[in-house]
């Protein structure tokens, strides 16, 4: 709905008396923060930011936001890569931060389980597991500032989808309030549950379209006692398909982490972190990061990596490897990995795809790719990079180094049709997990069947019949 200057005044004055006054941030705030994508794409014009601290003030919020048809967009720590969080530039759309509410309700060790509010910080999440000898196992480079109720919203990955799975895999209960105003109340611990739809996953991944994700119940792990780091130099994607199943096959279960980086990713990182470098004092065309994971020591679980890989050595198979010797190796080696996406936009404009294929595909489709993309834009540097275990590729482009990155930008619409085209060939799909948001919504037409977004549609007008709940984003 458009309102006028005096519709937004009244609406902001009660949502001051519903959240405080403090917690409605107006025109009066500088609002970039919260109105500008991580990416800086999008430019938004919310009405207002309103933070609520509590279930109860979501609901009163969403309930005056659906009794006078306003557009609410939710938004956690804003570090979404596809625009979901961001509103629209019509000046009509309401920010509900969910920041405020970062309470942990419950910690039950017996049951593995910790309750959380959406707002609180993921690396808040770790540590509090941490502190209890547990582990919770989401872990992405945004997760200092990232939110739960974002990951959730987003079915976020990261590096421990291989043993651990996404952020779906992670929550085994929600609360939700609902685009009525009306709260569900799904918090249940428990990892059996056969009565019917299993209601969180409508919620989950669906980035804020059908309701706001107040709390979830999320699952935790022992914590390991022992791992094992190893940079390995090797010659190609096909190789780093074939040392994975090398690897499963030797250490089973213990396989957690297995993260695939090319030369020039090291090259970006190195450039733009100095602090990072990289452990070989050779250049080899590409790397993968091993981490093996276990209840065993360090020194029993180190040693089954090094045989492991120097079986893989004898079988010609890796170039050379390096094995972090301490804890604090190990992050460094990390840092190398997780600095790669900042480190291209350090370089400067670039053009992002989050892909998956089959990892029996994975090879050739980057193979494919490669040709295809030279082709059409010859010279532009690709940034291959990525969970390549959970065959998920963030396949980034630079632009030629002669090409200003806005002009590069422009043709955006020219290149994501050479990459999608190339991942439908290969059965993938173009968000593996950053999601569609605002970037991807056109996009995801091309490659879903009229049926699939169909019942899509399907499921939002059966939830949100008013259209209310981050309209523009997903469908
Ligand atoms: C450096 C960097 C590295 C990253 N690495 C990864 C990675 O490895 N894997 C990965 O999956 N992602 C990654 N991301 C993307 C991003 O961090 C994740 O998508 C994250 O889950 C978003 O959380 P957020 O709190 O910032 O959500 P936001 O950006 O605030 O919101 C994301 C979406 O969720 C919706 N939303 C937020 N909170 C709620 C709520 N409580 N209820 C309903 N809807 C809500 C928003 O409307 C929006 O559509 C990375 C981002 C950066 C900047």
């Amino acid at each position: 709905m458009a309102f006028d200057s005096t519709g937004k005044q009244k609406l902001i004055e009660h949502m001051r008396a519903i959240v405080g006054a403090e917690a409605v941030l107006g025109a009066e705030t500088n609002l970039d923060a919260y109105a500008i994508d991580r990416r800086r794409y999008y430019h938004g014009k919310p009405i207002a930011v309103v933070k609520p601290g509590s279930t109860a003030e979501v609901a009163a919020v969403v309930r005056k936001c659906a009794e006078t048809g306003t557009a609410i967009v939710p938004q956690g720590g804003n570090t979404g890569l596809v625009g979901g969080a961001t509103p629209d530039e019509s000046g009509n759309e309401l920010i509900l931060n969910l920041s405020r509410m970062n309470r942990i309700r419950a910690l039950d060790i017996a049951n593995n389980t910790l309750t959380a509010e959406a707002g609180c910080i993921l690396a808040v999440l770790q540590q509090a597991a941490r502190d209890n000898d547990r582990l919770f196992p989401l872990s992405l480079a945004a997760e200092g500032s990232c939110e739960i109720g974002g990951n959730l919203s987003t079915n976020a990955g990261g590096t421990g989808v291989l043993h651990y799975g996404n952020t779906r895999e992670l929550a085994l209960g929600l609360e939700v309030v609902l685009p009525s105003g009306e709260i569900w109340d799904g918090l249940r611990g428990l990892r059996k549950n056969n009565t019917g739809y299993d209601l969180k996953h409508l919620f989950i991944g669906a980035e804020g379209t059908l309701g706001v994700i107040t709390a979830a119940v999320l699952k935790l792990f022992p914590m390991p006692t022992g791992r094992a780091t190893a940079i390995v130099a090797i010659d190609s994607a096909r190789t780093a398909v074939e040392l994975l199943a090398r690897v499963q096959a030797y250490c089973g279960e213990r396989v957690t982490g297995f993260e695939f980086f090319s030369q020039f990713c090291v090259d970006l990182v190195t450039r733009h972190y100095p602090a990072c470098q990289s452990p070989f004092t050779v250049r080899f065309p590409h790397y993968v990061l091993v981490e093996l994971s276990d209840s065993r020591p360090d020194a029993e679980v180190q040693a089954l990596l090094e045989e492991t890989l120097g079986r893989a050595i004898e079988q010609d198979l890796v170039r050379d490897v390096a094995m972090a010797m301490s804890a604090g190796q190990s992050r460094q080696f990390w840092a190398l990995r997780e600095n790669i996406s900042e480190a291209q936009a350090a370089e400067g404009r670039n053009i992002k795809h989050d892909v998956s294929v089959p990892i029996s595909g994975i090879a050739e489709f980057i193979h494919a790719a490669d040709a295809a993309v030279e082709r059409v834009f010859p010279g532009v540097r690709l940034v291959t990079f990525g969970h390549i275990g959970d065959g998920n590729l963030h396949y980034n482009i630079s632009p030629p180094t002669d090409m200003p990155g806005d002009a590069f930008l422009d043709r955006a619409a020219e290149v994501n049709a050479v990459v999608h085209d190339i991942v439908a060939r290969f059965n993938g799909s173009i968000s593996a997990e950053h999601g569609l948001g605002k970037l991807k919504r056109e996009e995801i037409t091309r490659y879903k069947s009229a049926l699939e977004l169909d019942m899509m549609r399907r499921v939002k007008a059966a939830l949100d019949p008013a259209g209310i709940m981050n309209p523009g984003k997903v469908l």
